[in-house]
């Protein structure tokens, strides 16, 4: 498989799963026909909360939650591995290249460019990454997902953090 496609309905969904590491074409309009056909052409599972799509190689997401979203496609397909974590650009799903400190200068913030020594860098928008309080913050759910499937139950404490 190629990774995921989500449907128009699961934004954050695919967000999350970025920037989890995994591949994920993000469909922002609704369009079932559209959805399908990238699908088949790019051999990616569909991500969907629409009830009418039926294919071969898709996951139907039972939540509205967002952490119980992310919880059932880990625990349906693998869960990310440590080093893919932050490898993506959560705009483009293009995979972050590494970028050299002098070359950033100007490009982030002075206290961003003071305070850290490694960047990465979208080779497609240009966005650059940095290992930031929001970057941390970001891991730190994730792992929480990650413990709460490792021990096979579902703790309140995950529902609470939908935003
Ligand atoms: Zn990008």
């Amino acid at each position: 498989m190629n990774g995921f496609i989500a449907d128009s309905m699961l934004g954050k969904l695919a967000k999350w799963l970025k920037i989890a590491g995994h591949d994920v074409i993000y469909q922002k309009e609704s369009n079932r026909a559209g959805l399908l056909k990238i699908a088949q052409k790019e051999n990616r599972i569909i991500l969907t909360r629409d009830t009418h799509i039926s294919y071969d190689n898709m996951l139907f997401v039972e939540s509205e939650m967002l952490w119980e979203q992310v919880e059932q496609v880990f625990r349906n397909y693998r869960a990310p591995h440590e080093k893919r974590k932050f490898s993506r650009c959560i705009l483009c799903n293009e995979e972050l290249v590494i970028i050299e400190k002098k070359n950033v200068k100007g490009k982030v913030p002075p206290y961003v460019f003071k305070a850290h020594d490694n960047f990465l860098l979208c080779p497609s928008c240009g966005r650059i990454y940095w290992e930031g309080s929001h970057y941390k913050n970001m891991i730190k759910m994730l792992d929480k997902i990650l413990v709460s499937i490792n021990r096979g139950d579902r703790r309140d404490e995950n529902r609470r953090e939908t935003q």
